[in-house]
């Protein structure tokens, strides 16, 4: 009889499951269940596509974009993407130099598989997205962290960036603003990273740029629009967010262009183009009038703002202030040690179990993010949502003595 595990690659036994994805699916099983679960877990707007996007997609379809396009996409989207980092970003990336894929979460992917040989290292600012820990890790390479937490607003310092990087540093990967956090590095502090990184010419930036239109600060700061830094910086971004199209898979980098001829060649023998109507209604999203997403970005402003008052009502939750993104990462360490009677709260999956199992609301514990004292609350849901979970949320973590 074969060993089933026997059977799967050492590659895959090792590779975590999503947690953010992982979580969703518990609320699902549970709401399956009968359990009336509010799920705070998943990082999805909840606002629907905007009907001129959806609209350019109906009309691609009936123009007979049912085909295959160039991997890399087709030329009136990477023109677009390129005018829109002009645009929005200063940052210089001919249409040569972008490659459309199937979201964000590829783009990462096809860097990491492009540039990282087997103990080759990634500086990744922590806390961070769950899914570049795994994929650094898939790709052979060995992510190094960078850490800072609340009391901090989860900036890593200058001196910290520096200190991580060795000889065998490849890229440091980052997002802001931030998933987890919320975290927005100002202009000031981009500048701080980017002197550090211009003084080591081997190490080149992946910038993940996907919550661009979610900020609630004044400016949104690319790091590759600094001079020092510009030819060595990929800038990672995608629709799912800022345009609410999660289900359309569509994501974008811009890049040297011998990295995007790499991730090209990838993406060639992996997937091939992303979807023909979703690339052209992406690109009547980037040239359109931005006032939906805008819209949407006060709404989350106005659910944030909601969202730390309330919490601010919770004893021995420490928030933090997120600027942009639609996720708050408070710091629960006054309940480690506490119990509900029966079990003793030891870390932040503990506190994420009970909430779960008590409350039935669904958050993701910060130890997916690295940051085992926080936990991850997504405020993309309505208001009533988000108002009842954090009640809920109150009484369950009131029973904790
Ligand atoms: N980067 C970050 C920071 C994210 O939160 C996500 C989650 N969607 C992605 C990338 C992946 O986005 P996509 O849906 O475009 O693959
Ligand atoms: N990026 C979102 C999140 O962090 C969506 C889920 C995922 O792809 O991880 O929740």
């Amino acid at each position: 009889m074969t060993n089933s595990q026997s059977v799967l690659s050492q590659r895959v036994v090792h590779l975590a499951e999503s947690e953010t994805l992982k979580m969703a699916r518990m609320a699902r099983e549970l709401r399956a269940l009968g359990h009336d679960v509010i799920s705070l877990s998943l990082g999805e707007p909840d606002f629907d596509t905007p009907d001129h996007i959806k609209d350019a997609a109906y009309q691609a379809l009936q123009d007979g974009y049912t085909k295959y396009t160039p991997v890399s996409g087709l030329p009136e989207l990477t023109k677009a993407i390129s005018e829109k980092f002009k645009r929005d970003n200063n940052l210089d990336y001919k249409p040569e130099q972008i490659v459309v894929s199937s979201g964000a979460k590829q783009s990462i992917y096809n860097l990491c598989q492009a540039l990282l040989d087997p103990g080759d290292e990634v500086v990744v600012f922590a806390p961070y997205w769950v899914s570049y820990w795994e994929i650094v890790k898939l790709s052979g390479g060995i992510p190094v962290p960078v850490y800072a937490g609340v009391e901090r607003d989860f900036k890593p310092t200058p001196e910290q960036l520096e200190a991580a990087i060795t000889p065998r540093t490849k890229f440091v990967l980052f997002s802001s603003p931030c998933n987890p956090t919320g975290t927005v590095f100002d202009r000031h502090e981009m500048q701080g990273y980017a002197d550090v990184l211009a003084r080591h010419e081997q190490v080149y930036i992946v910038s993940d740029e996907i919550y661009e239109y979610i900020n609630f600060t004044h400016e949104h700061v690319s790091i590759g629009s600094f001079p020092q830094v510009k030819n060595r910086t990929i800038t990672v971004n995608g629709f799912a967010k800022g345009f609410s199209m999660t289900g359309w898979r569509l994501g974008y980098m811009g890049a040297p262009k011998f990295i995007a001829d790499a991730c090209t060649k990838i993406q060639g023998q992996v997937t091939s183009g992303a979807a023909s109507f979703s690339q052209k209604a992406g690109a009547v999203a980037l040239t359109s009038d931005l006032g939906p997403t805008k819209a949407m970005r006060e709404a989350f402003r106005e659910r944030r703002d909601i969202v730390l008052s309330m919490l601010e009502e919770i004893p021995g939750l420490q928030a933090n202030h997120p600027e942009g993104a639609f996720y708050v990462f408070p710091d629960v360490r006054a309940y480690f040690g506490k119990t509900d009677g029966h079990t003793v709260i030891q870390n932040a999956d503990d506190l994420c179990d009970y909430i779960m199992s008590s409350a039935y609301v669904g958050l993701v514990s910060g130890s997916a993010f690295g940051d085992p004292n926080c936990f991850r609350l997504s405020y993309a849901a309505s208001e009533d949502q988000l108002r009842e979970a954090i009640e809920r949320m109150k009484t369950a973590l009131g029973r904790l003595r």
